[in-house]
């Protein structure tokens, strides 16, 4: 592992190393915890090289704030990044980033800043932290530019810090995509941070208070949900806020400095949680300031099927979804609805600016039909269910798939479908990246052998020339190698799927332990 203190090292060791793969960036201040352990593990799987910054960003603290004494231990920093498998760490110095001066005041002024939409810096921790996001924006734009990496990491329990950043890459159009990672906490409840060390032994066993209040209100707004057609839904600002606000009332040595209910992207505050919501506190314990959020989703369950080529995913994910009367968001037939209209357009495949310019401007459209449960796909207005089973499709789909501005933008499309739920999806990496909050995530998989034997059994079906056992097993092998070592939407298994292996068992045999795992979870969930 490398460890850069100046802008130009960390330059150069990225033009020698870059070479066309993938960087992922997490911006830190150091004092590593589990938190921040989990970001550089997702990172390390997502890319070839990681980079983890490590700055304790003077303009985002206020003259009255702990920059001064903010933990600072480098050492064992670095034993942690080594340990997580960090290619480098830059960690410059405040004069490095930001030039020869004091950052007094009056030396600030002559500082270009990045000033973010006002509307979602004045709420939250941006009353009582004037300057704070600014100073963010500008610390994080700055690593954006010197790292330049396709991926950046950013922790779901700063919620405030991660919208404002993801609307800033909107807004700035910075190539890179913003990973939000879920919140890791202590057994207590209590978030991981850097500033629980400043806890007293008291402080600290009262902390986990600010979860378990968190905790008594998305209870609630989950059994609101599932009495909604008998009783009150339990979705209002008031309710949710009461309920918080009496739970951290059983503490004495708090103050609480906001209890707020806000939309997650917008941070605009709701009076109802329509489709999602954010519930964030900021509290005192003593001189300690700590903060907690949770998202609350008002939409349907969305399950996520990943698997190796060949293991029955849309077979499956078709019935799962016909049983259940859920949504078969079926990928495939958009990434053929997309080469289509490539197809029709008559632009040279080979053209990849023409084709992302295309598909940008594309619109996909998914109905289930009412009488036969089978999906009917439109793009651009034109009912398209037919033609693209054509074979002119069937030939040029995986090339089109494997352009990243198609897969961009439809992973977007999808996710768009996603606010909603209430749908199965499949492919190779819905569960680890184009839903990765989804509340049931199958990894279906079957032994090499079997995936052949079906495959040969298809074939025949088809009354299509056979092929030899021997020559598809080796065929399949080798595709799961690629699969899996793709740069582009390589096959995971996310940690929390439910590993089915499909040996010996029918289509209705999983497709029924599909759906009794669905109606375990999400009576477990509530
Ligand atoms: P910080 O060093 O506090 O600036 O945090 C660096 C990154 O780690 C930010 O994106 C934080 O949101 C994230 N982070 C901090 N604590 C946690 C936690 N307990 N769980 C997940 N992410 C965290």
């Amino acid at each position: 592992m490398r460890l850069f203190t100046t802008t130009a090292g960390l330059r150069c060791y990225l033009e020698r190393q870059r070479g066309g793969k993938d960087v992922g960036l997490v911006p830190t201040m150091g004092a590593l915890h589990a938190g921040h352990l989990s970001l550089i593990e997702r990172a390390r799987r997502e890319n070839a090289i990681v980079i983890v910054s490590i700055f304790v960003n003077p303009l985002q603290f206020g003259p009255t704030e702990d920059f001064q004494h903010y933990p600072r231990p480098l050492e064992e920093d670095q034993q942690l990044c080594e340990q997580a498998g960090v290619d480098a760490i830059f960690a410059p110095s405040a004069v490095e980033l930001y030039g020869d001066h004091r950052l007094t005041s009056d030396t600030q002024a002559e500082l270009t800043h990045i000033v973010p939409s006002t509307a979602m810096t004045s709420v939250l921790c941006g009353r009582s932290r004037p300057g704070h996001f600014q100073g963010v924006a500008t610390v994080v734009t700055k690593l954006l530019n010197l790292v330049q990496p396709e991926r950046a990491y950013f922790g779901q329990k700063d919620a405030q810090q991660l919208a404002i950043i993801r609307r800033l890459v909107a807004d700035l159009n910075f190539p890179v995509t913003i990973v939000a990672c879920p919140i890791v906490r202590e057994e207590s409840g209590l978030a991981y941070s850097s500033r629980n060390q400043y806890l007293t032994p008291s402080q600290k066993a009262q902390a986990p208070i600010l979860w378990s209040a968190l905790q008594a209100a998305q209870k609630a707004f989950q059994a609101g949900e599932l009495d909604a057609p008998f009783g009150k839904p339990f979705r209002d600002r008031t309710s949710l806020i009461e309920v918080v606000k009496s739970e951290l009332a059983s503490v004495s040595d708090i103050q609480v400095e906001y209890v707020e209910l806000v939309h997650p992207t917008t941070l605009t505050p709701l009076d109802q949680v329509e489709d999602s919501g954010l519930l964030a506190i900021a509290a005192r314990f003593g001189s300690t300031r700590l903060i907690d959020n949770v998202l609350l989703q008002h939409r349907k369950p969305i399950v996520a099927i990943d698997g190796p080529a060949g293991a029955g995913k849309s077979t499956v994910a078709r019935q799962v979804a016909q049983t259940l009367g859920l949504m078969h968001l079926d990928t495939g037939a958009m990434y053929r609805a997309l080469t289509w209209r490539v197809l029709e357009a008559g632009i040279d495949l080979e053209d990849e600016p023409a084709i992302a310019e295309l598909v940008s401007q594309s619109q996909i459209n998914l109905v289930t039909d009412e009488a036969s449960g089978a999906i009917r796909i439109w793009i651009d207005g034109e009912e398209v269910t037919q033609v693209i089973r054509s074979l002119e499709v069937t030939a040029n789909v995986s090339f089109i798939a494997a352009v990243p501005a198609v897969r961009r933008e439809l992973v977007k499309q999808q996710q768009r479908w996603g606010c909603k739920g209430g749908v199965v999806a499949e492919g190779r990496d819905i569960g680890t990246h184009v839903f990765p909050d989804a509340e049931l995530k199958i990894f279906l998989t079957a032994s090499v052998q079997e995936r052949a034997r079906r495959r040969q059994q298809d074939l025949k079906d088809q009354e299509l020339q056979s092929v030899s056992l021997e020559q598809l097993e080796q065929d399949i092998r080798l595709r799961d190698v690629r699969d899996s070592t793709r740069a582009l939407a390589p096959l995971r298994k996310a940690a929390d799927a439910i590993e089915i292996n499909t040996d010996g068992l029918s289509i209705a045999e999983v497709t029924e332990r599909i759906v009794s795992l669905y109606h375990q979870q999400i009576s477990t969930s509530v």
